[in-house]
């Protein structure tokens, strides 16, 4: 059945992969992973380069998750300000959270150059101010991320001269970041996939893993026809990890976000002269980009309900629309849509439970900081704790609600930061 939520400019344009088959016997291994995205991929990397034997097991196919799917947007950091995590955790704690969030796009950067991965690298990213005071945030962030960690690639963009980097939206200012960027996504996700190959990994498709069972020494998990014996168990699953770890899974709620890849634009550099990536400063953003081939990338509106809606791309080009009203006629040749995996407090949920790790809710900013976290488990397994545990030790709620009102509770209070957009 062809699948309307992955029918994507990234699937179609993916380079060649050899589909890994299923597992279908008994294996034992050092470390588990269960989750082919950037997150799985990357700690299975990590662990196979330390001399580990590792298998990773994905439920449908590489990049079939939200890594295959999003923006491609390179954004450096999280979802919080340095000044917000400054005031929360105080400077010691702060900065060890700069180093590995705002450092991961410089380890990306290493992955992609170390393994030749073609994945469209480029570099700027453009945080647009939806209203003046957002802008005037933005230049108290600048200031403050130049003057107490060093961090001086940002740029301040005055309203004036918004148009050197976007010509549409009627923006006021931003902020340039030229350690940000953009890239294919899917194609990022398989070049991680052969990497890990190369180095030994054993991928295993189209088979899903079960709840692994803690015995005493090691971890047992069900899989497909087959299953596994592992030392460590990696939990990289994002918005499933609900199905296998119930209790984990009450930490997020999958929000559906949307996509459209427009035909390719003659006028493509009016309409971002400088290339960079765009996400706008609203709590529901409109994000955008071009790809290789000049197109139009587009993301834009919410949806807290799961079902998609019937025509996904007249769903995102009104977004687009109010952006650009010139593409108001403009041919759209993809579009589709995911999950994205949200936690209460906006920030990655990391830790350990006996000798399985886990990772998710990277709440929108995940392009850049899984291949950390999934680096950072790496060294966990193998006993170095201190960058794992500056992640893993955030505060954490779940939702409230339990299984069946988590949704709707914590929809509620989205509505209520979305209707503060429009204010
Ligand atoms: C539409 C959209 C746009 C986004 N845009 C951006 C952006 O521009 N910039 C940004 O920084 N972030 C963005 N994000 C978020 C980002 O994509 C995610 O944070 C990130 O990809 C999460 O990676 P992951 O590896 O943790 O999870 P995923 O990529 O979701 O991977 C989880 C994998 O686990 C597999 N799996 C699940 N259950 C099992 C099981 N039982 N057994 C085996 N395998 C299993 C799934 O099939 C899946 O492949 C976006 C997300 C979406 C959906």
């Amino acid at each position: 059945m062809p699948d309307r939520l992955n029918d994507s400019y990234y699937r179609a344009t993916a380079h060649g992969w050899e589909t890994q088959r299923p597992l279908d016997y008994a294996l034992d291994c050092d470390v588990a992973v269960i989750g082919g995205g950037f997150t799985g991929l990357s700690a299975a990397l990590a662990c196979a380069e330390k001399g580990l034997k590792v298998a990773l097991l994905e439920a449908q196919t590489i990049g079939f998750g939200a890594s295959g799917r999003n923006g491609g947007q390179l954004i450096p950091g999280l979802r919080w300000s340095m000044r917000e995590i400054d005031a929360e955790f105080g400077r010691e704690r702060a900065k060890a959270i700069f180093d590995l969030a705002w450092g991961a796009g410089a380890r990306v950067h290493d992955r992609i150059v170390r393994h030749d991965i073609p994945c469209d690298l480029k570099s700027g990213h453009l945080e647009a101010a939806y209203k003046p005071g957002h802008f005037d945030d933005m230049q108290r962030e600048a200031a403050f991320l130049a003057r107490e960690f060093g961090w001086d690639s940002v740029e301040v963009v005055a309203p004036s001269d918004i148009n050197t980097h976007i010509n549409g939206g009627a923006y006021h200012g931003g902020l340039y970041d030229a350690k940000g960027g953009h890239f294919h996504p899917l194609n990022y996700a398989l070049g991680l996939a052969k990497a890990a190959l190369a180095v030994g990994v054993l991928i295993f498709e189209n088979t899903t893993a079960q709840t692994p069972v803690d015995r005493a020494g090691y971890v047992e998990i069900a899989a497909g026809a087959g299953s596994l014996n592992a030392r460590h168990v990696i939990i990289a699953t994002d918005n499933w990890t609900g199905d296998i770890a119930p209790e984990l899974g009450r930490y997020t709620v999958p929000i559906m976000n949307y996509n459209i890849a427009t035909a390719p634009l003659p006028n493509a550099d009016q309409l971002l002269p400088s290339d960079a990536a765009v996400a706008d400063s609203r709590f529901v953003l409109n994000y955008f980009r071009l790809s290789a081939d000049k197109r139009l990338i587009f993301g834009g509106g919410e949806k807290y309900v799961r079902r998609p809606p019937a025509d996904i791309a007249g769903f995102v080009r009104k977004h687009m629309v109010e952006v650009f009203p010139s593409l108001a006629q403009t041919k759209i040749d993809y579009a589709w849509g995911g999950a994205v995996g949200v936690t209460m407090n906006r920030l990655p949920h990391m830790g350990r439970k006996g000798n399985v790790f886990y990772a998710h809710g990277f709440s929108g900013h995940g392009a850049l900081v899984t291949t950390v976290a999934g680096e950072v488990m790496a060294e966990a397994v193998l006993g170095t704790m201190s960058q794992f545990d500056v992640f893993a030790s955030l505060p954490h709620s779940r939702f409230p609600g339990g299984k069946w009102l988590a949704r709707p509770l914590a929809t509620l209070g989205l509505l209520y930061y979305a209707m503060r957009d429009r204010l």
